[in-house]
């Protein structure tokens, strides 16, 4: 096992894989930009390294001061967490080649992954069901593109290949829409990710997201840990989750994951890993692979009972995966409730400083945040200040229990999404599990609207 990891990350995530690390007798090295400097886990971590000014340019992305880090602190391994390098190819490559442990699948398998027209491929030719879509990247011509999304058939969805975290997405509803939403496309991806290739895909009405949660050592094993509901998006980002998702019964459970597996076995992965699916009409269609571990984890941790980040630091390590298929049982339900610093409807950032913070508690309460009293928010960073996660017997008892939780939890000084969660988790639409990828969107537009009239 390793004696030191360098968590190169922040928030919540680094000080969720600093307390895995903790529990496993490793030591902790902690990188921090300049607005971080401040943070409690920093402090709690056995060693700190500055990595530069906020911007995250600068610092969370600063793979030389990274590298040089785990150098001088002489760190064994590097546990990426999500965002920022987590599924950044060339960083896993450096970590290698600089003689440190990258805590995570190997760098061909993430770029073959992070590129979402290969990982298509891939995904196709493992017998994995995908969304329709073109074969491959969209040609330049815009005769021969306007051929393909004829036969897929409108509506469609134009996608960067490099695209992630919501971005590079452009819905076209007729073929006069279609040019200029290929340019567009082209263009925004080109700047945001450097790479201009894009592709089409059939857009599904009324989807559900669902994604299942894998696990693969060096030694051939490879579980899945079942799935979660992460229907509830706005800007196609995830807001609220849950585990296992409602309606999905064992053997389809099953029948994907066991798919999910083979892929896995034919891609020679490594450490966790998350399948991404639409699901609509009782039909299963792939969109990504997260090669990394997600903000939803402990939904799985919590209906499975194992510890996904001590999981990953040991098939990290060449040991052996913890847990078996037939080990693994699914019990009761987990809700996550995303809290982030902005306005609950409008949506717009609310950094500055948290004057007043009480955090819930109670059976079945979980909460993940690095923030705590008088903690100043960054307007730098993702808006995320932490996540509660709740437990039952029932989705009902979840439900229960998150509602209390949220009515307990005091943060004052900033905005946050807390109003929001509590709307939902009185929705009548949430409650019965019928719920589409577009029904936040339809329920935040009503409400501005309402505000408006
Ligand atoms: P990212 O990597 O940016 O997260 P994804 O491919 O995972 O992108 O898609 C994010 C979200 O966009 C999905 O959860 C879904 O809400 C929406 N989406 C993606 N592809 C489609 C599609 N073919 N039809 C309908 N919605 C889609």
């Amino acid at each position: 096992m390793f004696e030191k990891i360098l968590i190169a990350n922040r928030g919540e995530i680094a000080l969720r894989i600093q307390r895995a690390c903790r529990a496993m007798g490793i030591k902790t090295v902690a990188v921090y930009s300049e607005a971080d400097s401040e943070a409690k886990y920093v402090k709690l971590a056995d060693e700190s390294v500055c990595i530069g000014p906020a911007p995250v340019a600068l610092s969370y992305l600063n793979i030389p001061a990274i590298i040089s880090a785990a150098e001088v602190t002489d760190a064994e391994a590097v546990h990426p967490g999500y965002g920022f390098l987590a599924e950044n190819a060339d960083f896993a490559e450096r970590v290698e080649k600089s003689g440190f442990v990258f805590i995570g699948p190997r760098p061909e398998t993430i770029r073959l992954m992070g590129d979402k027209v290969s990982a298509k491929n891939a995904m196709k030719s493992a017998g994995v069901p995908c969304v329709p879509g073109s074969d491959g990247a969209l040609p330049e011509d815009i005769d021969s593109i306007k051929k393909i999304v004829r036969e897929i058939g409108y509506p469609v969805i134009i996608k960067a290949s490099g695209g992630g975290g919501g971005r590079g997405m452009r819905v076209v509803h007729t073929e006069a829409a279609l040019s200029n939403a290929v340019i567009m496309t082209r263009n925004e991806a080109q700047a945001a990710f450097g790479n201009p290739v894009v592709y089409a895909e059939k857009y599904l009405e009324n989807p559900r997201h669902i994604e299942f949660q894998l696990f693969m050592d060096e030694h051939g094993n490879v579980v899945h840990l079942g799935e979660r509901d992460c229907s509830m998006q706005r800007r196609h980002q995830k807001i609220l989750e849950e585990a296992p998702a409602p309606g999905i019964s064992e053997s389809v459970r099953n029948k994907i994951g066991e798919q999910c597996k083979k892929a896995c076995r034919e891609i020679g992965y490594r450490g966790a890993g998350t399948f991404e699916f639409l699901y609509e009409k009782g039909e299963f269609y792939f969109i990504e692979m997260n090669t990394r571990i997600q903000v939803e984890h402990p939904l799985t941790e919590f209906i499975t009972g194992f510890d996904l980040i001590q999981a990953q630091i040991s098939v990290a390590a060449g040991g052996m995966l913890p847990f078996k298929q037939e080990d693994i049982e699914f019990e009761g339900h987990a809700i996550e409730c995303r809290i982030t610093a902005e306005d609950p409807y409008k949506l717009t950032p609310s950094a500055g400083r948290i004057t007043q913070y009480h955090a819930p508690g109670g059976p079945g309460v979980r909460v993940d945040s690095h923030v705590y009293h008088n903690y100043m928010v960054p307007p730098f960073y993702d808006s995320m200040i932490g996540k509660i996660i709740t437990y039952g017997d029932t989705r009902a008892q979840a439900v229960a229990r998150m509602r209390i939780a949220l009515s307990e939890m005091v943060v004052q000084g900033i905005k946050t999404n807390i109003p929001l969660h509590l709307d939902l988790l009185t929705d009548a639409t949430f409650l019965n599990g019928q719920f589409s990828i577009h029904y936040l969107e339809h329920k935040l537009a009503l409400h501005n609207q309402q505000a408006t009239d």
